[in-house]
């Protein structure tokens, strides 16, 4: 076989350099051997026990008991869902035990999850999907090193106990900073440093700038004076000491002054101590010590105001919708003084205009706005539109006033998340209401809810639905106003015990927070509608018969036009509906203000080797019939398939290897003979980062969807000397966020960052990249599109470019237009509704016919051949006609398309100038 020529940059590498990816292919190599010949000699045994042997023989040698009867694998998890845009809840480990067929499943801090004993062990490799108790998972890599498993389990204990412990102490050092601003000076006493600190700074004061001005000025927070248990601080300030007459004036944020107290005794003076100004109560915060008030945020008074003075007194921050007329009598039977509700000004100059949007959304609902029957509502905006942010400002403004008469309407809110998310709530929480002095209390391992004193500057109380579940008691006995539910799509069960649990705690107002479409499944639909908004549609019955049964009903090819009609009726009475209360605004929105985004499909022509790979796997599969392969199912040959796109070596380094791995196995070159050039992607990839991290010190992300993918391009990068960081499946937590924290700063140099698409939870942030390679397609786009938020999100400062890269001619290329057939379909609410839900992997016999058909002519690209496009294949003189007719079916006719060969500054910009050898096709798009 002619094998690719190597690149120029490759001609100069040094010997060393070589061995060291050599060795990266050997390595696997050798235990495949080990693996095959223990494996061959036990034909009798039957395919199960085979395993079992195989993997004694092999582990024999660790001489660790649990590796005789044990294979385990790193798995991501989730809850089971029928949703077809799926992400993973969590990652974790499954241990299957093989004399009696048992798989048990932990999730990451080494906790039982559950078992399933009904299993083929056969299926058990890399990329197998199924569940266990109760949970979906998918097969990562499969751990075969004794020490590394006894090891993984050693961290996670760790983890466990490390994460305990880290909040206990976070807790503590946080009460140790905050406490003394609530104590009046009485309480001071135990706080030693705190006079200390508080001395010296009189001391100073008294000093330097008091001998200048003599006036003394202090921040300070006040409020009306009031008998009321709980009080709450109406507004930021300046208290200014004239020391020569002893006269205290105090001014309000805008500089009014709003009270004087004579004869200040100057030592009552000291952070954290309350002074009464006429009618008002103050405390001291810290002294301005420039002598100029610093900027100050600009709050309101909690006093009631007449309607149309509204404009006049509050222009700064931004006015919340004005309670409806029509519900008066209900929201307001007091007939209070209807008051202003506005953002404060220090959030609301954050806030993006879809965000405004937003919180009056969630204001209206909230406040029964809508219908004063229904307090609830669903947030399913898009990931990366802020949610958290939308849902605090919400809380903080109604923590503060509320529309009758000033009076505020929350008083303490409940955050229920999966546990993953609870520090980042915390986070969230003090991110943007530190400064208000409103903090969150974390309930959760050792915090017992009981700890939680029920102080008014720590209104939110946010905790795990699993310590919730195992506590209800306990959150019973505290009065919640309003409850947020993050990642509320696990509500959507109605039967389950976190419903019935959360419903017991019979909070008036609750959010749920979502990032997937909530309403593809309408029976999943009804459950979150009915959590946040009971008997919004009736019962179950009621909703079916009415909603559910026409719309499932029209879906059927003979339904006739009154069916249909019928249909059509009801699918815009529940859309009418559900206006009222569920809020999805996708990525889009967010887009215009981010830097640019440009994205890059790039096909490539697969490498020789590939190409004959590729065509002697098939031909196995058609003829498996006759050969001993006849038992092979669609899924290994995909499997394999995908192993030859990404490299061929990959066939080679499985370590649950079948028979067409084996056979494969035979046709492939000796491992020192193979090199990036086998694989075209890897050979884009390796020009990339020679142009994009070693010529211009660019930060990438490399992303795949498998650990030995990921190895393989951690191999390239030692090979090209690019410092690299990695998380996967088996990182640990705080391995975690210290690679993650080290990539995103400027002084680390690790260049690459590899990420396993299916780890890191949601909330993972990696800015400090600004070109990201999706090595390989997922069959879910949501699986790529949560990669692509990874660096394209708030705080990136840089435009952002992101390739695909596709194998054309072969499977890849089918899983692609599979996708962005799914993408047309996916996102537009209305027609989903009535969309049957389809199995990702379920494929019809046409489907798999079409998945398994190679192209035999590069010259032409087939996505493009799809299009119907009429252009000469380079994007250009294309008639409008063309474009208007395809725009609906196919988004990526909306795409630019060149083809080889191409404009020089446009592979600069993409800095794939040197890696256009193999590149035949490029889509291309940016955001305006
Ligand atoms: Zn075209």
């Amino acid at each position: 076989m002619r094998r690719s020529c190597a690149p120029s940059m490759l001609k100069v590498r040094e010997l060393e350099k070589r061995r060291k990816i050599d060795k990266l292919f050997e390595k696997d190599e050798h235990r495949n051997d080990e693996v095959t010949t223990s494996s061959l000699n036990e034909e009798s045994w039957g395919t199960s026990r085979n395993r079992g042997s195989q993997f004694e023989g092999q582990t024999v040698k660790e001489n660790k008991d649990t590796f005789h009867t044990k294979i385990i694998f790193n798995v991501v998890w989730r809850e089971m869902t029928k949703k077809k845009h799926k992400t993973w809840d969590g990652d974790g480990l499954l241990e299957v035990q093989l004399n009696t067929p048992r798989a048990v499943l932990k999730d990451s801090t080494g906790k039982y999850m559950g078992t399933n004993t009904k299993f083929e062990i056969d299926n058990l490799q890399e990329g197998y999907q199924m569940v266990v108790g109760g949970k979906e998972i998918e097969l990562l890599e499969q751990i075969t090193d004794s020490n590394q498993y006894f090891a993984l389990k050693k961290q996670y204990a760790e983890n466990r106990w490390n994460s305990e412990e880290q909040l206990q102490s976070k807790e503590a050092t946080k009460k140790l900073k905050i406490s003394p601003l609530y104590q009046s000076p009485y309480n001071v006493k135990n706080g030693v440093e705190l006079n200390n600190e508080t001395n010296q700074r009189n001391n100073a004061a008294e000093g330097s700038i008091l001998t200048d001005t003599g006036k003394l000025s202090f921040n300070v927070v006040w409020r009306e004076k009031t008998t009321k248990k709980n009080k709450i601080w109406n507004g930021d300030g300046v208290f200014d000491i004239h020391t020569d007459v002893k006269r205290g004036v105090l001014k309000d944020e805008r500089g009014q002054e709003i009270g004087v107290v004579e004869n200040v005794n100057l030592s009552d003076a000291v952070v954290g101590s309350i002074l009464v100004v006429e009618d008002k109560e103050i405390e001291i915060l810290d002294m301005v010590t420039n002598n100029k008030p610093q900027k100050l945020n600009v709050a309101k008074s909690n006093a009631p105001k007449p309607r149309e003075k509204r404009a006049l007194t509050k222009t700064n921050g931004f006015i919340l919708p004005s309670p409806p007329e029509n519900y008066l009598s209900e929201l307001n039977p007091a007939f209070l003084p209807i008051h202003a509700v506005e953002v404060s000004y220090r959030l609301a100059q954050l806030l993006r205009p879809h965000q405004k949007d937003g919180i009056a959304f969630l204001y209206k609902c909230v406040m029964g706005f809508h219908n004063p029957k229904y307090r609830g509502c669903i947030l399913a905006d898009d990931m990366g539109l802020g949610k958290t942010l939308q849902c605090l400002t919400l809380a903080h403004t109604l923590l503060k006033e509320g529309p009758y008469g000033g009076e505020r309407v929350l008083h303490r809110i409940l955050v229920a998340t999966p546990s993953s998310l609870t520090r980042n709530w915390e986070k969230e929480v003090n991110k943007w209401l530190k400064c208000e002095r409103m903090y969150a209390f974390v309930a959760g391992g050792k915090h017992k809810l009981c700890s939680y004193s029920k102080q008014q500057h720590v209104p939110f109380v946010i905790t795990s639905y699993e310590f919730l579940l195992a506590n209800v008691s306990e959150f019973q006995c505290l009065q919640f106003d309003m409850l947020i539910c993050d990642e509320g799509h696990r509500l959507k069960n109605e039967s389950t015990k976190i419903v019935a649990a959360l419903r017991e705690l019979d909070i008036p107002r609750r959010i749920i927070i979502t990032g997937t479409p909530v309403q593809n499944d309408l029976r999943e639909f009804y459950s979150l509608a009915e959590f946040v908004n009971p008997g919004i549609f009736g019962n179950y019955q009621e909703f079916h018969l009415h909603f559910e049964r026409p719309l499932q009903q029209s879906q059927s090819p003979e339904a006739s036009i009154e069916v249909k009609n019928l249909a059509a009726e009801r699918t815009r009475e529940l859309m009418q509906i559900s206006e009222t209360f569920v809020l999805r605004r996708l990525q889009e929105v967010n887009g215009q203000y981010l830097p640019r985004k440009y994205e890059y499909i790039c096909f490539v022509q697969p490498s020789e080797l590939q190409q004959f790979l590729l065509q002697k796997a098939l031909h196995l599969y058609t003829q498996r019939k006759e050969t001993i392969l006849k038992d092979l199912t669609p899924f290994q040959i995909i499997t394999v398939l995908k192993k030859i796109c990404n490299h061929p070596s990959l066939v080679a380094r499985t370590k649950t290897p079948n028979l067409l791995t084996r056979t494969l196995e035979r046709s492939l070159p000796d491992c020192t003979e193979m090199g990036p050039f086998d694989s075209s992607k890897l050979e884009l990839v390796q020009h990339f980062l020679i142009a994009s991290a070693i010529q211009n010190g660019e930060k990438c992300v490399l992303v795949s969807n498998h650990t030995k993918t990921l190895n393989m391009l951690q191999g390239l990068c030692d090979f090209l000397n690019i410092k690299c960081l990695r998380l996967d499946g088996s990182t640990s937590l705080g391995e975690r966020n210290d690679n993650v924290e080290k990539f995103n700063s400027d002084s680390d140099d690790s260049l690459v960052f590899l990420l396993s698409a299916k780890a890191g939870g949601v909330g993972l942030n990696l800015i400090g990249a600004s070109r990201l390679i999706l090595f390989d397609n997922d069959w879910n786009p949501a699986t790529d599109a949560q990669a692509i938020s990874r660096i394209w999100r708030d705080g990136q400062t840089r435009d952002v470019h992101i390739y695909r890269l596709v194998t054309a001619g072969c499977i890849e290329e089918k899983i692609f237009q599979r996708q962005t057939a799914k993408i047309s379909l996916g996102d537009c609410a209305i027609q989903n509704i009535t969309q049957n839900n389809e199995d990702v992997m379920k494929f019809t016999a046409e489907d798999l016919s079409n998945l398994f058909c190679l192209q035999e002519d590069y010259s032409l690209c087939q996505t493009h051949e799809n299009l119907n496009c009429n252009c000469n294949g380079d994007g250009e003189n294309l008639t409008l006609e063309a474009q208007t007719n395809n725009r609906n079916i196919n988004a990526l006719m909306n795409w630019k398309h060149y083809k080889a060969p191409f404009d020089t500054n446009f592979l600069e910009d993409a800095c794939l100038e040197n890696a256009s050898d193999n590149l035949m096709y490029i889509f291309c798009t940016q955001t305006e």
